[in-house]
């Protein structure tokens, strides 16, 4: 059994909404303190919920680009 590195409080594996800069990235796996609600990501996950971020930011730059010649 993990525990919390912040409480020691015991670790869930839950799927959770994640929000970067603005952008919700939903359903990611991580590993979440019941006592302190800390979040834990592996590496993988980290990487993925980044890029994703990154892509939705693009688009919306792109939108709002194209928006504007509009
Ligand atoms: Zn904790």
């Amino acid at each position: 059994m993990k525990k919390c590195r912040v409480c020691g409080g015991q670790i869930d594996i839950k799927n959770v909404d994640v929000e970067i800069a603005g952008v919700v990235v939903k359903r990611v796996p991580a590993e979440v303190c019941s006592k302190c609600g800390e979040r834990y990501f592996d590496t993988s996950t980290a990487t993925f919920v980044q890029s994703v971020a990154n892509f939705v930011k693009q688009k919306r730059n792109e939108l709002s680009t194209g928006l504007a010649q509009a």
